[in-house]
């Protein structure tokens, strides 16, 4: 067995695992990378990680610093992993609708927590900007900027993507999975196309973000809404930029939980809702593509950060979501 004392390489090199369901469900082979099996337990850590080795490298923080960041919460849950590994403080701007869970690990990982009202990208006090002026006012402070840093595409160009194809002996067909900063599709798009031009990028967009119709129609429009967390955007971001787009489907909520249901009652993973969006947008490619094809798509975090939502009865019920069998007596 593999011993290190370097914590920060336990990021990526995550596990593939072919999913038995979505692939007979499909007629094809479905393989999910389990990014809930890195260190913060999702696959945000690997963004966290080279935007910090990024920004060092360019002399932009010095020993001591402070990470500001707007985020969804497992960006800042990555950011505050990798900022107490490497002596840096970690300030996290996070809408409050996201789950409780969220909040109450970043606390207790010893970041600063600044919660504001969701509101639209236009508005100065939503937590993208929010974020940008904490990290202008703090001294030796960088802003880790997510959305708009491709250290955070990098990351899955030269990891996530690499390790996908490597685990899969240079076999695939197809490649899906939703949209939050564009880091994971454009990055993993772009370092599988360059192994392979013939390998089919889609996109799996929940209802509520703009992307859909822009990779179908030209158009930034979005219509109804999701529960999901940390995806669904509403504009081209730097990430998402020449992002290797072929094909694009739309996810609802209802689709991606029946696969959350399953993927837990049949296979033993406990999952968010991004992660069941991810495969149900995965049964779809592989339905498109043909029997006999092989297609991998993104686990994104764990389960246990949503025991207050996604698998909490009242929860479902006050969304209108159904509620898995074992639930309805809790
Ligand atoms: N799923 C979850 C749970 C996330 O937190 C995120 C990150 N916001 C994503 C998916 C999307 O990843 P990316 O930012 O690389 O598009």
């Amino acid at each position: 067995m593999h011993v290190t004392s370097d914590t920060l390489s336990l990021i990526g090199n995550t596990p593939l695992v072919r999913l038995k369901g979505p692939s007979e469900a499909a007629g094809c082979d479905i393989y999910g990378k389990c990014e809930f099996a890195n260190p913060g337990a999702s696959v945000k850590d690997r963004a966290a990680l080279f935007i910090v080795r990024d920004a060092e490298a360019r002399g932009l923080i010095q020993p001591g610093g402070t990470i500001v960041e707007g985020t969804a919460g497992n960006t800042g849950i990555g950011l505050a992993l990798v900022a107490n590994a490497k002596g840096y403080k970690t300030i996290i701007v996070m809408p409050e609708t996201q789950s409780r869970e969220k909040m109450d690990t970043l606390r207790a990982l010893g970041a600063e927590l600044v919660l504001v009202p969701a509101a639209p990208y236009s508005n100065p006090g939503h937590f993208v900007h929010t974020s940008r002026r904490i990290a202008e006012e703090t001294p030796n402070a960088i802003w880790a900027n997510q959305f708009d840093n491709i250290a955070n595409r990098k990351a899955h160009i030269i990891g996530t993507a690499e390790e996908i194809w490597a685990q899969m002996d240079g076999r695939i067909d197809g490649f899906t999975c939703a949209a939050g900063t564009g880091g994971t599709i454009a990055g993993v798009g772009l370092g599988l196309k360059a192994r392979d031009e013939n390998v089919c990028i889609a996109l799996s967009d929940p209802h509520g973000a703009a992307l859909y119709n822009y990779y179908a129609h030209g158009e930034l429009k979005a219509e109804g809404s999701s529960v999901a967390e940390g995806i669904g955007q509403g504009r081209i971001t730097a990430n998402l930029e020449g992002a290797p787009i072929d094909t694009q489907f739309r996810i609802s909520d209802e689709e991606g939980m029946e696969w959350v249901r399953r993927l837990l009652a049949e296979e033993g993973l406990c999952l968010g809702l991004s992660s069941g969006i991810n495969v149900a947008g995965a049964v779809q490619l592989g339905r498109q593509l043909g029997p006999g094809k092989r297609i991998a798509t993104i686990l994104c975090d764990t389960g246990f950060r949503y025991l207050s939502t996604l698998y909490n009865r009242q929860w479902l019920e006050a969304k209108g979501l159904p509620v898995p069998e074992w639930l309805t007596t809790t």
